[in-house]
């Protein structure tokens, strides 16, 4: 019998499970394993806010793929996915021959949800991945470096974050965190620097727990972050953003956490989605192809309780990925796979190096604590990559 051909796209939380997984489990030649992804790194999205603002370097926020990956088992191609053609079980590449596969596992993440508000593409940056937060440090401190040259124009040092959703609101507390650098190294007094939060919702972080919000929200605001609720941006200009109701904000720097939704590839192919996403069977498979599983940002799991999709997280990806790891072992080995459930360990959200809020478990934590509870979440990632040595190697300036 051949070989099956598993290929995994994407080196995300969901797509490092799988192959980490599967390298740990499969025998020597039981599969041809490769993974591609169109960067030679793995970036640790759940860090990213800390290079957008300047408060740690990129690369802290990723790792070497060969540094991951064991490539007797499995083999790496870096390039971009341009199309997934189920009918004929090939996935396509910009620099590469098709690849064609048994099975398949997608594992691309999202893509920036604009909701078609006008000029937010083309005007707003978004926290995506190295590039892009290299970008937006830059832009920031490019336009606090022309305060002083032109005229002192305050929209120069106006920072307009779009959305008050934990991508949002761990930016701003990051910003919170550099201001005081920034402003000495500009000559900029800091209560000249606006730092504005615009949220659709009635609250920040809506449907979270309101203690905790409460919590996030004197603390930004005693740091003089301006919230502005009930507010939806309705476009995006190149001087800034036009509320409902037509009031402008100039700002240089508009940053959009709006939302995600699910990559544009996984749509393309013809798959049925919602918001890009595709409701996966319990077995976290594509409707009509037992031989795809959809993971992470790309891929909707509900909630029994309440019938509504768990949000999009690394956590989920992350278990998807150890579920879907198993589960080809047991396909391939003829065995029986496990339906997939997710188990919600708890959600903490930093507020910046040494705050930050969460729910653990049954337990609420504010301030330091939750801040240590943040950077032990990020370790535990080190760890699930590569045991130790991947934590003294990478995780250092989380200790
Ligand atoms: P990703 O981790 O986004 O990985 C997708 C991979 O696919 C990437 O490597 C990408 O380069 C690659 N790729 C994409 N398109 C192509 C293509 N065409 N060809 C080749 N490769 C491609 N969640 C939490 O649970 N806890 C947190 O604390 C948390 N913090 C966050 C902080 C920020 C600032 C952000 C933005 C998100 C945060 N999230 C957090 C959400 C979490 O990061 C995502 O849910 C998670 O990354 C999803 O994992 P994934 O594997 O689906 O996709
Ligand atoms: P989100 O969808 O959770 O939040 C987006 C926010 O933008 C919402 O509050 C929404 O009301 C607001 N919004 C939408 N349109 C708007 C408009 N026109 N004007 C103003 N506000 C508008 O998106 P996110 O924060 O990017 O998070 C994406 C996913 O990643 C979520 O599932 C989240 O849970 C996860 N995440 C988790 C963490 C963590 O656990 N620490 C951190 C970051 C992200």
């Amino acid at each position: 019998m051949a070989t099956p051909k598993i290929v995994v796209l994407g080196a995300g939380y969901a797509g490092l499970m799988t192959v980490v997984g599967l390298q740990k489990k499969l025998n020597y030649n039981e599969a041809d394993v490769t993974l591609v992804n169109q960067n030679d790194y793995h970036y640790i999205t759940t860090l990213l806010h800390e290079p957008a603002a300047g408060t740690q370097p990129a690369d802290h926020a990723r790792i070497a793929i060969r540094d991951i990956i064991d490539e007797k088992k499995v083999k790496f191609i870096q390039d971009q996915v341009t199309a997934i053609k189920l009918d004929q079980k090939e996935v396509h590449l910009a620099n590469n021959e098709p690849l064609s596969y048994d099975y398949l596992v997608v594992g691309l993440g999202s893509a920036p949800e604009t909701f078609g508000i006008r000029g937010l593409l083309e005007n707003a940056l978004f926290i995506r991945n190295i590039n892009s937060v290299r970008m937006i440090n830059q832009h920031i401190e490019y336009m606090f470096s022309k305060y002083h040259n032109e005229g002192q124009r305050q929209d120069l040092i106006t920072i307009v974050v779009g959305g008050a959703g934990f991508t949002g609101i761990e930016f701003v507390g990051e910003l919170i965190d550099r201001m005081p650098e920034l402003c000495r190294k500009y000559d900029i007094p800091r209560e000249k620097v606006r730092l504005i939060n615009i949220e659709a919702a009635p609250t920040v972080l809506p449907g979270f727990d309101p203690e905790l919000v409460d919590y996030a929200v004197k603390y930004f605001e005693s740091n003089g972050v301006e919230f502005r609720l009930s507010t939806p941006i309705e476009e995006c200009t190149e001087d800034g953003v036009i509320l409902k109701g037509g009031e402008e904000i100039k700002a240089a720097t508009v940053v959009w956490t709006g939302g995600v939704r699910g990559n544009k590839l996984v749509e393309e192919s013809g798959l049925e989605t919602m918001r890009g996403r595709v409701k996966v069977d319990e077995f976290l498979r594509a409707p009509g192809h037992p031989e795809v599983f959809v993971l992470g940002d790309s891929s909707l799991v509900f909630n029994k309780e309440n019938d509504r999709p768990y949000p999009p997280t690394a956590q989920i990806a992350t278990q998807q990925g150890q579920n879907c790891a198993k589960n080809l072992v047991a396909a391939i080995r003829g065995g029986q796979m496990e339906p997939f459930v997710f188990d919600l360990k708890g959600t903490v959200a930093s507020l910046g190096r040494k705050e930050a809020i969460g729910i653990v478990g049954k337990s609420k934590l504010f301030g330091r604590k939750a801040a240590i509870m943040k950077r032990i979440i990020e370790l535990r990632w080190l760890y699930l990559l590569g045991g130790i040595p991947m934590v003294l190697r990478k995780g250092r300036h989380l200790i």
